[in-house]
């Protein structure tokens, strides 16, 4: 834990709940060359969520530390989680699992409208199983009573299961951005850099509920756009953000909890449907790879990306402002997605 945090938690009387240690962190914050952004344009950092580690990265791994911690406490001998096919989530999921020794079972929902060969065996698929994860293929009508069945079996065989829910997004799962929120503005203190916007996409929303929590913390914090890639929903989106950030704080055990400043919630860079990339997308992810050397992905990073650059072309920030770009990682699924960069 940084200093920030051990701090903010001493004042309040609160204390930071166990976690296991599968992340590497902290992840490193880049300065990005302006010379590609228009004049005017706000000062850009790369907060490298990308490379937390455990099987290729992401955000999960931050998540998955007090998840797995909880487990533990609960002692379960299996756990079991839930994703699209190409899911992030789940691939790091299982390596979790793998890395402290549990028992996992995945359940893989065919929810995006994807037929080729590549979205259904590569990218995230493919690591999946070459972990070894027992998987359970449904459909969106049936995941939840297969889940259910599932658990009920395993109880029956005297297992203790633990369910991760979708995304890791849970009051639990958010301690992992909490944490995040802190590790960020200490080093831009580090740096001595005022950090004004943290942009960064959002779908089961417990990042942006752990930011959000996080930075309900501290004096004069930055503000938060969640750019949302998965459904266009503000108002459910609002409503898990506060629940899952009010929650999330209440696992901290502080004297007096504040009051958590809502992000501002985006709708115009979700495009179709979740795991479908837009032109803008594709646009954003081929500009950060062939301008900037950063790999981003085609179903939240390159949405929340294509976001970041709209926004700095309405002028949105301001040029002495300094935007952090948080990168969620999810970048094995740029396998899986070929054709939209022009493979066939
Ligand atoms: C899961 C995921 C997100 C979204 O995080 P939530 O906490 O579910 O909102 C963003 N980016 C990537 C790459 C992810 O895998």
């Amino acid at each position: 834990m940084g200093a920030l945090l051990r701090e903010a938690l001493r004042t309040r009387g609160g204390r930071l709940p166990p976690k296991v240690s599968l992340a590497h962190l902290p992840t490193p914050l880049d300065h990005l060359s302006v010379s590609h952004f228009p004049s005017g344009a706000p000062s850009v950092f790369v907060k490298r969520d990308d490379c937390t580690g455990l099987a290729f990265g992401g955000n999960k791994a931050r998540k998955l530390e007090f998840l797995l911690a909880d487990a533990e406490n609960k002692q379960a001998d299996i756990v079991l989680t839930v994703g699209a096919i190409q899911s992030n989530h789940v691939r790091q999921t299982i390596a979790a699992a793998r890395a402290s020794g549990t028992d996992v079972e995945v359940f893989l929902v065919d929810m995006v409208d994807r037929k080729s060969a590549s979205y259904r065996t590569s990218g995230n698929r493919f690591l999946d199983e070459i972990m070894g994860a027992r998987v359970h293929a449904c459909s969106t009508d049936d995941a939840s009573s297969a889940i259910k069945e599932r658990l009920l079996e395993l109880e029956k065989e005297e297992r203790t299961p633990y369910f991760i829910p979708g995304g890791g997004s849970s009051p639990v799962g958010s301690l992992g951005y909490i944490v995040a929120a802190f590790e960020l503005m200490e080093q831009a203190q580090n740096l001595d850099v005022k950090v004004d916007h943290v942009i960064h996409a959002s779908s089961s929303c417990g990042t942006s509920a752990g930011l959000a929590a996080g930075f309900s913390l501290m004096d004069n914090p930055p503000s938060l756009h969640s750019i949302l890639v998965a459904s266009n929903d503000t108002s459910a989106a609002a409503k898990t953000i506060e629940n899952f950030a009010h929650n999330s704080l209440a696992l901290l055990g502080l004297d007096t909890s504040p009051r958590i400043r809502q992000p501002t919630l985006y709708t115009d860079y979700f495009g179709t449907a979740y795991g479908q990339p837009g032109a803008e997308t594709v646009r954003a992810v081929r500009f950060a790879a062939e301008r900037l050397g950063l790999l981003l992905d085609p179903v939240y990073t390159g949405k929340a990306f294509a976001g970041l650059l709209d926004l700095v072309a309405k002028d949105v920030f301001g040029a002495n402002e300094t935007v952090v770009f948080l990168h969620t990682g999810g970048v094995p699924a740029l396998f899986a997605y070929e054709e939209e960069f022009g493979r066939r």
